[in-house]
């Protein structure tokens, strides 16, 4: 049985696509443009690309964050101040803590069984702790593990172990790693020696190497 939880934040607890979505309409229309969906696809190539690269450790945060939008607004002719489009952003972002369904319900009872709840999000810190306040599933967890604090990003094994390092009386094998991404969460978890569950909302992957799948976070209770 699992005592400890490293929860991923955005797309396993909170509702990431929807808060990006319209937080990155938002920022569009605070330049004055029409938002079409088209725009947010080519935002979104251009942003995934940046955090893979990320993630294998190729640029810093920093970069990912300062020249997402500059880079963004460069395909639609128009120069923007990278930094500035992404203050508006985040501000937008701070006040999207849509919950996936069954998220807030599945701490609690998790909590009520006695264990113990942890976040491991790359993210930035005030933007993820805004958004669970905001959400109401701030209080259910024991501590905070979100990457611009820790100073490294999953799937590092400095991430992880940064989260063993600092969970009181921490145990490998009654750890799990519970998120929506193969690349970060899954792949992290299996680096650094944890059990692992990928959370998806559509259909299963044919095959991944996370020791579970679900497609419900209620079902995390009886893992
Ligand atoms: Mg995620």
């Amino acid at each position: 049985m699992y005592q400890t939880y490293l929860i991923d934040i955005d797309n396993t607890i909170l509702d990431f696509d929807a808060a990006e979505e319209r937080s990155f309409q938002n920022v569009i229309e605070s330049y004055s443009l029409p938002f079409e969906r088209i725009m947010l696809e080519e935002y979104q190539k251009i942003n995934k690309n940046l955090w893979d690269l990320l993630e294998q450790e190729k640029i810093g945060r920093e970069e990912v964050f300062h020249t997402r939008f500059s880079l963004y607004f460069q395909t639609l002719k128009r120069e923007v101040d990278g930094i500035e489009a992404e203050s508006r952003y985040r501000s937008f972002l701070g006040n999207s803590p849509e919950l996936i369904p069954d998220a807030k319900e599945t701490l609690i009872q998790l909590k009520s069984m006695g264990k113990k709840l942890y976040t491991a999000s790359n993210g930035v810190y005030s933007t993820q702790i805004t958004r669970l306040n905001q959400a109401g599933i701030y209080d259910l967890f024991d501590g905070m593990f979100i990457s611009e604090k820790v100073g490294s990003e999953k799937p590092s094994l400095n991430f992880f172990k940064h989260c063993f390092d600092h969970i009181p009386d921490f145990r490998q094998e009654e750890t799990i790693m519970v998120g929506d991404s193969l690349s970060s969460d899954i792949k992290g978890a299996v680096n650094a020696g944890i059990d692992s569950c990928l959370f998806i909302r559509t259909e299963s992957p044919a095959k991944s190497a996370a020791t579970y799948t679900i497609n419900n976070l209620s079902k995390l209770l009886s893992l």
